[in-house]
């Protein structure tokens, strides 16, 4: 009986692999008809630089408008086209979408606006995201200063030496590098140290966790004021609530992003000219108040 058992439980094992493995095969050929047609769009979310209220950094976030199940998120696609390799193809269209929107706004007069492009590290390593930039920011006439990328902590586990190499070059040229995600991972401050970064975008999970625990805020705000200390900008991500605004009032952080100010949305769907004085004020009064 046990053995009859053992065997259907392989049966069933080998079946949900089998059908697994078939979904992310049918997954990739999809992505390559997707890279084809052009079935790629960004949307766009606000970084509202908190001294002024207004829009500084724009992140620009992959979605797939699919033939038949509409727009896919990155967690739908994602680890296919990383493992897959097709990341390099779709985030080489990233960066040059993000370009040509880029320049739209800079020549309706949006002239500081920043657009910040996720890089994976297939595409730092494996892509050529120096020599796509370069050729974007001269074919659209755009500052290097006025793009950032973002990466994140998992680059620790890839070839540190090459893209340590990447990243300067990229610096090298002006153009902005950003940690993304944190404390999320096991990223400690050497990583600082190491990576040529301007910017640290603190994980989403502090400000989830800052409800259940008070100490998470002692944190926040450590972590906030040694990064400015190490003259690094600081975003916080992830703040939903006006309860988050209330909770990070002693952080200084002058940059936040989250829900509460705006989702990602389609570039005809944004408003450049939007600021969120109700809001600020309120985070700024309390920041004054806990500086004095
Ligand atoms: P990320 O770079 O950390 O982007 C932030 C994610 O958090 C986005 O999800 C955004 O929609 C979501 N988010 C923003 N504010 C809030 C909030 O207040 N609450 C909650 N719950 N979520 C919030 P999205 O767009 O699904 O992207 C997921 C990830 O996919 C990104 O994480 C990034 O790692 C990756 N990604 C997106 N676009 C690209 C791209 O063009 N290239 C590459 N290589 N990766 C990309
Ligand atoms: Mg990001
Ligand atoms: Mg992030
Ligand atoms: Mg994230």
């Amino acid at each position: 009986e046990a053995k009859k058992n053992g065997k259907n439980n392989f049966q069933f094992f080998t079946q949900a692999l089998n059908s697994s493995a078939a979904k992310r095969l049918n997954t990739e050929e999809e992505l390559n008809q997707a890279i084809e047609l052009d079935e790629f769009v960004l949307h766009y979310q606000p970084i509202i630089y908190m001294p002024t209220g207004r829009i500084k950094v724009l992140e620009a976030l992959l979605r797939w408008q699919h033939p038949v199940k509409g727009i896919q998120t990155p967690v739908q696609f994602m680890s296919v086209a990383e493992e897959s390799g097709q990341i390099v193809p779709i985030g080489d269209l990233a960066i040059a979408k993000a370009c040509e929107q880029l320049a739209i706004w800079h020549n309706a007069g949006f002239s500081e606006i920043v657009v910040s492009i996720n890089l994976s590290p297939k595409q730092l390593l494996r892509g050529a995201p120096v020599e796509t930039i370069k050729s974007m920011l001269e074919k659209y006439q755009i500052r290097a200063n006025s793009l950032q990328i973002e990466v994140k902590e998992n680059l620790l586990t890839q070839d540190q030496a090459a893209s340590i190499e990447v990243l300067n070059s990229l610096k090298a040229i002006g153009v902005g590098i950003a940690l993304d995600d944190f404390g999320s991972g096991f990223a400690s401050l050497s990583f600082l140290k190491k990576f040529p970064i301007d910017t640290i975008k603190i994980d989403r999970s502090f400000i989830r966790d800052l409800e259940q625990d008070e100490r998470n805020a002692l944190i926040l705000q450590a972590t906030t004021r040694l990064a400015r200390d190490i003259s690094l900008s600081v975003v916080i991500e992830g703040i939903e609530t006006d309860n988050h605004i209330q909770l990070i009032r002693t952080c200084e952080c002058d940059y936040l992003q989250g829900y509460y100010f705006a989702k990602p949305k389609a570039a005809k769907d944004l408003n450049l000219n939007q600021r969120w004085s109700a809001q600020f004020n309120k985070a700024q009064q309390l920041q004054i108040s806990s500086n004095s």
